[in-house]
């Protein structure tokens, strides 16, 4: 469902991360080795690899179960390059044939700067920023894209039969180069046609309009169990009439997706459990037929399995690059319960009914009761699809509201991501230019930890799971601004309690301290750190960004009569400065109040009014003062990760006898060996 994207991506956690680590129960050991997490760093990112804490206690048949998950987490590459758009593939294998086999000079100042552009689409699997969703411009000539190609082994390019290299480079430079062809890959302006100003994939030769119509026709409002209309599809138009191509087996991107079946075949054979095996052959059953109310039935399935200590995700399922919010993106992670940080949100989900019954909001927008809400922390073991290189740190699904409210969900935490994250930042400056004052600095130092965790554990496990809503209110009704309107529900929600006493008497927090760090960093990044993200002169379009741009300008706004929250200039420097906590909690608490109204409602125009006043515009001069600031840092504000290689051991019977990790810090090798080795789908789908 559209309006429950669950990917947190708090970007104080990514890019202001200095001191500890987010989860406070595993980074002692990983604090005290010399592991390197640091990997690269090009353009606005910065490539680390993550660790596998305890994967060598997992059993032999565990280990089993996770290589051959991993193996279906990467087999699916290919179907996110087309989604994201439909020339990608032919890019990228365009790419990887002049690595492979450029003769020219490599060392020359064109050829690095060509490499710097490569590495960028290899990290957005595409040629369009990951989260900014602009197009990449090459730094590189029209002319050098030429040389590079003559220079290249003419059998090893994706050329059509006949096609010559100056006739495809005569196709592919306008493609690559002109800034207002294919410009944004997800296009949300107010006022756009989404489909027709969109680069990605989901629509062809189809207007906004036509689109609407054709799903308006299959939604039965009446239907209390709604399938996720529209999820696993491409609209096109064949022989002039409107028709919708499936993603599955024998279907569109039937070649990767049976790949990823043969895998979880081999997975289903040691699965943890009878239940899981069952789980499996229904998502099996589904690739093979494109069937969405047997997506349905999994994900039934998968949500009430909480026990397994490995665990996966695999299929069409976050929304964010559909303009419409319909179509997913293929992504699959494979994880194993971290089982002591899991007791932190296993205190959570014990008391999610006292959250749900003492939030803020409207009574009968309350959940009488709160159902299954499983949360736990865990390991990533790998990272695909659309999880990778760009990771998540916290997940919640599955995504159907009917599910969701009769199942419950299940929600994790992502320990060695974001202690990864963590430690590779440590002391890199950031917050000592940004904090108020050295005692801000020093408090965030000892409470951020906690406080991160507990901020990701409350969105994830109650935030994203609280509420209803009205009847009869249509669950799209929010459309464009449903996405950044959820998750400034669930930010406001793990916000309003992070300085209740009763985060202190749970033993979440060792005192009230930490619950005021979270709001010192929440407020610094809304108001001031995030636009380090930001190119001068735009505004702000990802989700996450303006539900932190609205929260945080909301309350800057209604607490100004009051000093609530303070924006000090010293030095011709600007700050935030916190004067009452007290207040501003009951700030968060009202606007949570208000928008899960306009949720319950569907109340649409409340909903753009807020998103549209407070989260979209940044000022000029602001925006000038904090982009210097950050430059002078030499930091990276994306981060992503390469995955390891896992490698298993087989006896003379062919039968697998251990799996080993092994860790590589070779970010465009890994890249290559994918291309080569996980790569099922035409240049044309
Ligand atoms: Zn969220």
């Amino acid at each position: 469902m559209k309006l429950l994207s669950k990917i947190v991506i708090l970007s104080f956690m990514m890019i202001l991360t200095n001191y500890g680590c987010s989860n406070s129960t595993t980074p002692e050991t990983e604090a005290k080795d010399d592991f390197t997490y640091f990997v690269e760093q090009f353009g606005d990112i910065r490539i680390l690899k993550y660790r596998l804490p305890g994967f060598e206690d997992l059993s032999l048949q565990q280990k089993e179960y996770v290589y051959y998950l991993s193996q279906a987490a990467l087999a699916g590459r290919d179907i996110l390059w087309d989604q994201n758009f439909r020339y990608n593939l032919l890019i990228r294998k365009t790419l990887e044939a002049i690595i492979d086999s450029y003769s020219g000079d490599r060392n020359s100042a064109d050829y690095k700067v060509f490499m710097t552009y490569v590495k960028k689409v290899f990290f957005a699997n595409g040629i369009h920023h990951h989260y900014s969703s602009d197009k990449f411009i090459p730094g590189f000539s029209k002319e050098y894209l030429l040389t590079l190609l003559n220079g290249s082994d003419q059998s090893k390019l994706p050329l059509e039969p006949g096609l010559t290299v100056d006739k495809f480079a005569l196709f592919l430079t306008p493609v690559l180069f002109d800034d207002s062809l294919f410009a944004r890959k997800v296009e949300q302006r107010e006022g756009a046609d989404m489909v027709a100003g969109s680069a990605s994939n989901f629509y062809e030769q189809v207007t906004q309009k036509e689109v609407e119509e054709l799903y308006a026709g299959k939604k039965d409002p009446a239907d209390p169990r709604p399938v996720s209309t529209g999820l696993n599809s491409k609209v096109t138009r064949v022989k002039g009439k409107i028709a919708e191509e499936l993603y599955r087996s024998g279907g569109l991107y039937g070649a990767a997706i049976d790949e990823i079946i043969g895998w979880l075949l081999k997975a289903a054979t040691v699965a943890e459990s009878e239940m899981q095996k069952k789980e499996i052959e229904i998502l099996i059953d589904y690739y093979k037929t494109g069937d969405l109310g047997k997506w349905d039935d999994y994900n039934v399935a998968w949500a009430g399995n909480t026990q397994s200590m490995v665990d996966y995700i695999n299929g069409f399922i976050e929304t964010y690059e559909d303009p419409l919010g319909m179509k997913a993106t293929w992504e699959a992670i494979v994880n194993y319960t971290d089982v002591e940080a899991s007791k932190r949100t296993a205190v959570i989900t014990a008391n999610a009914q006292w959250f749900e019954d003492n939030s803020p909001i409207m009574p009968q927008y309350r959940k009488e009761k709160v159902t299954g809400v499983a949360a736990k922390v865990i390991n990533i073991a790998m990272l695909g699809g659309d999880c990778y290189p760009a990771s998540p740190l916290g997940i919640n699904l599955p995504n159907a509201d009917w599910i969701r409210r009769e199942v419950g969900s299940k929600s994790v935490t992502l320990a060695n991501i974001s202690a990864a994250y963590d430690i590779a930042s440590q002391g890199n400056g950031f917050l000592e230019e940004f904090a108020f004052n050295a005692g801000e600095v020093e408090r965030v130092k000892k409470y951020r930890s906690v406080s991160d965790a507990l901020h990701t554990d409350l969105h994830e496990c109650v935030g994203h799971a609280s509420g209803k809503l009205a009847e009869g209110t249509d669950p799209n009704a929010l459309k464009n601004y449903a996405s950044p309107l959820e998750e400034a529900r669930a930010d406001l929600f793990a916000l309003y309690y992070m300085t209740d006493k009763k985060m202190t008497e749970l033993g979440l927090f060792p005192d009230g301290q930490a619950g005021e760090v979270a709001y010192d960093d929440y407020l610094r990044n809304g108001l001031i750190t995030q636009i380090v993200r930001i190119k001068p002169g735009k505004d702000i379009e990802q989700a996450h960004m303006r539900c932190r741009s609205m929260i945080s300008h909301w309350v800057f706004e209604k607490g100004k009569a009051e000093n609530v929250v303070e924006v000090i200039s010293r030095d011709s420097k600007t700050y935030v400065k916190i004067n009452d906590y007290q207040k501003l909690r009951s700030l968060f608490g009202e606007l949570l109040k208000e928008i899960q109204r306009i949720k319950s409602e569907g109340d649409f125009e409340a909903g753009k009014k807020l998103i549209e006043e407070f989260g979209v515009k940044i000022d000029q001069q602001l925006h000038a003062e904090v982009l210097d600031r950050y430059a002078k840092l030499n930091l990276a504000p994306y981060t992503g990760f390469v995955n390891p290689v896992l490698l298993p051991v087989y006896d003379s019977d062919g039968r697998i006898t251990d799996v080993k990790v092994e860790y590589t810090d070779d970010y465009l090798g890994q890249m290559m060996n994918y291309g080569k080795n996980y790569s099922y789908l035409p240049t044309k789908n």
